[in-house]
């Protein structure tokens, strides 16, 4: 008996909550010839969402319809190649939402959740790291507090947003307006805020911090084995992905661990730093370097090379991307740590099946596939605003442009 063909693809918009530029949600939705299967997928690029959509809608929908569901490979092949040109986190994400889709297909078909193709579970929850900022050193801590309370065990600690929140030196006249930061004020700010923590807490509880590529190189490195006494968890983005040569000079100088690769879209890209063991946490965006099968097979080379994984883990991934995220942290031998947003409630009610906090955990659904679904008519009554984003226009003192 012929199996299932893929009969429909596309794509489904939405803004959950207050109509945040930053939170549009992209999922392809994959439907077949066999009543009722069908799959989701995450395809979240929030800042290019229209983009990403056009790719699924006009371009991977008509390639796609009549294929086996089932040749989950052969389909991301195909599909990475078939613009020619390839990559990219507009491309990326498109093959992200029919591949985490076929997944689910997969699993419905089978009966079993996504980990369970995978191989199965190597621990029932996955540990989640939290964000813990504040205006002042005491705010900050309180807010670690206040998440060691409730039972995380890991925290990310930011005095100020990303970049500090220091006064700025002076700019020249006529400075362009944007979102400004100091490198310098920013950098001498982490080392008070963590003498601060490891201070007024001790060093029982595991602390993060996420540069968010916001130093000069060398700038980094100093700052990296600054921290080194503070024994964090790991330290996030130290460097942007143009200047990954130089966590050769970092593993010189000192033991913090590096977590890598948010932004990472190629394997090119952190290929050279797992092989060379330049990175001890990878944490792409799922959905940014292609899906699930791209994931898996990072996962895996980080196994044999030691390195574990955190998965980006932002509000600008629909639950059925995290729910992806968690499936693969709950049966990878070696996982790290999951970051974890929170979900809106009304993503709970848009999304159901989604996965579960517990505790400082996360557990993924034991349906098969993501054992997840979509409320599409509550999706359109959160179409996404258009807009600009201001975040993303960084500017160094000097009034120049800088990484966001
Ligand atoms: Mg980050």
């Amino acid at each position: 008996m012929a199996g299932p063909t893929i009969t429909r693809v596309r794509t489904i918009a939405t803004s959950p909550g207050e109509g945040n530029i930053q939170r549009r949600l992209i999922v392809v939705k994959v439907e077949t010839s066999e009543p009722g299967l069908y799959g989701l997928g995450c395809a979240t690029f929030t800042q290019r969402h229209s983009a990403v959509r056009t790719v699924v809608d006009e371009f991977l929908a008509p390639l796609l319809v009549g294929r086996d569901p089932c040749r989950i490979e052969d389909i991301w092949q195909t599909v990475h190649v078939n613009a020619y040109w390839r990559s990219g986190p507009v491309m990326n994400n498109a093959l992200s939402g029919v591949d985490m889709a076929l997944w689910d297909i997969l699993g419905k078909l089978a009966g079993l959740p996504v980990y369970q193709l995978l191989g199965g579970k190597c621990r029932e929850g996955a540990a989640v790291y939290r964000h813990a900022d504040g205006a002042t050193l005491e705010q900050v801590e309180e807010r670690v507090r206040q998440f060691m309370a409730q039972g995380y065990q890991y925290i990310r600690a930011q005095w100020g947003g990303y970049g500090g929140r220091q006064a700025l030196p002076a700019a020249p006249d006529g400075a362009m307006p944007g979102a400004y930061y100091d490198p310098a004020g920013y950098a001498r700010s982490v080392v008070t805020l963590f003498d601060h923590l490891r201070e007024a807490l001790g060093f029982g509880v595991n602390l993060l911090h996420d540069v968010h590529e916001r130093l000069a190189p060398i700038e980094a490195v100093r700052l990296a084995k600054l921290l080194e006494p503070h024994r964090l968890f790991f330290l996030e983005d130290l460097l942007p992905p143009e200047q990954v040569d130089w966590f050769r000079l970092v593993r010189q100088q000192c033991t913090t661990p590096m977590a890598m690769g948010e932004l990472f879209v190629n394997t090119q890209e952190w290929r050279p730093l797992v092989e060379e063991r330049l990175i001890d946490f990878i944490r792409c965006h799922i959905s940014a370097i292609g899906g699930l099968t791209a994931a898996r097979k990072i996962q895996v080379m980080c196994e044999l090379m030691g390195v574990r994984t955190a998965w980006h883990g932002p509000g600008d991934v629909s639950p059925i991307g995290h729910a992806c995220n968690v499936h693969l942290d709950v049966m990878a031998p070696n996982f790290g740590v999951q970051e974890w947003a929170g979900f809106l409630d009304v993503e709970r009610e848009m999304f159901p099946g989604c996965p579960e906090l517990r505790d400082g955990y996360v557990y993924p659904n034991d349906k098969p596939g993501w054992g997840m679904d979509m409320d599409e008519a509550l999706a359109a009554k959160y179409p996404c605003p258009e807009g600009v984003l201001e975040w993303t226009q960084a500017r160094l003192p000097d009034g120049s442009p800088a990484y966001p």
